[in-house]
């Protein structure tokens, strides 16, 4: 995706440029695409980067750990690593932020703003999606948000190296083009391994200088003398607007767009990992077929038209919603061309990841000489029990969720929840919270539930880096309002659910170096509400402080302060006793309440009585507590 004048540009912003001599041979490693992402922005001489964890895109921000010379941070939430990136960009450095596509939603409103004035040292946006919902709490289609809704340049990676290949482009058009490029791989491009070229490290000698231009940095509704008396948002929406023709003039030359030959007159349209399962099928069915590989956004109008002339029919095989195949349709009708374009809105699922055996099963749709080729699911000799989600043995989430429903149960309270290990208590065994949707949502909504009339005690139950997030906006309004709400916040000092990411209430940062670690504790107090802070693994003192913060008419918070212990086990920390935990069998009564209300997968049953398996029991000794007969000890 280069061109004559963005070159020109690009020969210029590098002057000076030099590679490191500390790594200045190509090498091949095998790297998951996370990695092979930063490995791309590093080569591009990436200065600075920030992000929030979120899966599947967490290792990109952890790779950069390896590259000293870049400033790396997880910000407190999406919008911050973004807004910071822009502050680096202004100050023409290059530089990254990371996120998934929850927290893509998160960044929307700067993100219309920031299309608007654009950037000056190349800025690539992460948007990683999650297709089919594996890890995350939805499923969605971040090219709706960054290109149709933000007119962004989008580069969609069919595989790990073309990932790495696209952020080193778009580092270069960036600057030509003055657009933050988003790059949108999808989970199975983040977490697969394959080869990658690793080339030499780029270092950019460019002073961090800010260039004061505030027609065009300061955002708002003033008249624009320059343009006539326009209006700004108008007059930057114009630049943006005008910009969509350089790009449209770029990807056509990209080599991100292909048109491969092939037999028949049925086309595939492989986007992104789309591609690559187009090439699966070809490979399943040894047929070759005409194929248009278009892994940007906008799209290569002339490319299409072209391919369009060798066939009759196109499937478009892309994650999730039917972007490109509707682009393809305006195509064809601005064109006059009649060819049938089928794709997810209709043909294809609409929802789920898509797999090699979607584009077999496309295929034999329109010729059922291909039926041949689906291939079979693999017949099971073995039945396995489904699972539910739970935490870690010895997890403090366990005996909190478990004092939280004892009190919960007893008042008829109603739990609002949200994104964390801790949310794993909406499953069996434990049933307990009863909403959960985006981060922070749990005390507005509990704080709606008060409002609306609602007559029983309600609970929010968020996590230390959420609450850090966007948990405190929420707190705040409950408190100005004067919402009767219990608030717990479940504070493991960590990001666990993601991987174990340090958070603003962290003592370290991403590097490991000593940061300054805020208190949650504090945060509440300065609120002038009742703060309790109970060791989880305390279950009795847990269960005093819900039913003493119910007491208050007002907000009221608890924290559960209890390191996360997979954590504290990685790091070689002690925090149980070891010894045989076992249960009487002639005091057991099959009571199932260790089983049904506890749930810890330690604890098993034999349809009479309860016991423990020695080999995963970690002596934490809360299920000690919870047997009221006194069959545990
Ligand atoms: S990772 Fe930590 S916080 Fe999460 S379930 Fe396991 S022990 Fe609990
Ligand atoms: S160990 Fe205790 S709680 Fe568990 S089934 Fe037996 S009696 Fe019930
Ligand atoms: S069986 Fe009991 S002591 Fe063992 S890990 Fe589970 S709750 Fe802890």
């Amino acid at each position: 995706m280069t061109g004559g004048q963005p070159v020109m540009r690009r020969e210029a912003a590098m002057q000076g440029a030099v590679e490191a001599t500390a790594d200045p041979v190509v090498k091949q490693r095998f790297v998951m695409g996370n990695e092979a992402i930063a490995r791309g922005a590093v080569e591009s001489g990436v200065r600075v980067v920030a992000g929030y964890p979120g899966t599947p895109a967490s290792e990109i921000l952890t790779s950069y750990i390896a590259y000293p010379d870049v400033y790396v941070e997880w910000s407190t939430n999406e919008t911050v690593a973004l807004e910071l990136v822009q502050g680096a960009s202004l100050c023409n450095q290059r530089s990254m932020a990371v996120m998934k596509h929850n927290g893509t939603n998160t960044v929307t409103d700067f993100l219309m703003h920031m299309n608007f004035t654009g950037v000056r040292g190349g800025l690539v946006l992460i948007s990683a999606d999650d297709p089919g919902g594996n890890s995350s709490q939805n499923e969605e289609d971040t090219r709706v948000l960054t290109h149709t809704y933000a007119h962004l340049p989008v580069f969609d990676p069919s595989s790990p190296s073309e990932a790495k290949d696209m952020v080193r482009t778009a580092y270069e058009l960036s600057e030509s083009t003055e657009l933050c490029f988003v790059l949108r791989p999808v989970m199975r491009i983040c977490h697969s391994r394959t080869l990658v070229d690793f080339e030499p490290v780029l270092v950019i000698p460019r002073p961090a200088d800010f260039v004061n231009d505030r027609t065009r940095y300061v955002m708002s509704a003033v008249v624009e003398k320059s343009a006539g008396g326009q209006m700004r948002p108008v007059v930057r929406h114009r630049w943006l607007n005008q910009k969509q023709h350089e790009l449209e003039e770029l990807v056509e030359a990209s080599p991100f767009n292909t048109i491969e030959a092939g037999e028949g007159r049925i086309g595939l349209v492989g986007c992104g990992i789309g591609y690559a399962y187009c090439k699966e099928a070809e490979e399943i069915t040894g047929h070759k077929f005409p194929v248009l590989k278009l892994c940007t956004l906008p799209l290569p109008r002339e490319k299409v038209l072209a391919f369009a002339d060798s066939v009759d029919t196109l499937i478009v095989f892309e994650e999730t919603e039917p972007v490109v195949e509707r682009l393809l349709k305006e195509i064809f009708y601005d064109a006059g061309k009649n060819v049938k374009v089928l794709g997810r809105s209709g043909f294809l699922p609409a929802e789920g990841e898509l797999s090699d055996r979607t584009v077999l099963q496309a295929i034999a749709t329109l010729d059922p000489s291909y039926e041949q080729y689906i291939p079979q699911p693999f017949p099971l000799s073995v039945s396995v029990p489904m699972r539910t989600r739970t935490q870690c043995v010895g997890c403090s989430h366990r005996s909190l969720l478990h004092a939280l429903k004892l009190v919960a149960r007893k008042t008829k309270g109603v739990v609002t929840g949200d994104i964390g290990c801790y949310d794993a208590g909406a499953f069996p065994p434990m049933d307990l919270q009863s909403t959960i949707y985006c981060m922070g949502a749990s005390i507005p909504m509990g704080s709606g539930i008060v409002q609306s009339g609602f007559d029983k005690p309600v609970f929010a139950i968020i996590g230390d880096s959420t609450f850090f997030h966007s948990g405190v906006p929420g707190l705040i309004n409950a408190v100005h309002n004067e919402s009767k709400l219990v608030v717990i916040v479940a504070d493991n000092g960590t990001t666990a659910m993601t991987g174990f990411q340090s958070h603003p209430g962290s003592a370290e940062n991403v590097r490991g170096a000593g940061a300054r670690s805020i208190s949650i504790e504090k945060i509440a107090e300065a609120l002038n509400v009742p703060v309790q802070t109970v060791n989880p693994y305390d279950i009795s003192e847990t269960i005093d402080a819900l039913n003493q913060a119910l007491k208050h008419p007002g907000v009221s918070v608890v924290i559960a302060s209890a390191p996360c212990y997979l954590l504290a086990k990685g790091h070689g920390e002690t925090l149980f006793e070891a010894r045989k935990i076992i249960i009487d069998p002639d005091q057991c009564n099959g009571c199932r309440v260790c089983i049904d209300y506890f749930g810890c997968p330690s604890i098993q049953f034999d349809g009479a009585k309860a016991s423990i398996d020695p080999l995963t029991c970690v002596s934490c000794m809360l299920c000690i507590d919870v047997c009221k007969r006194g069959a545990i000890a």
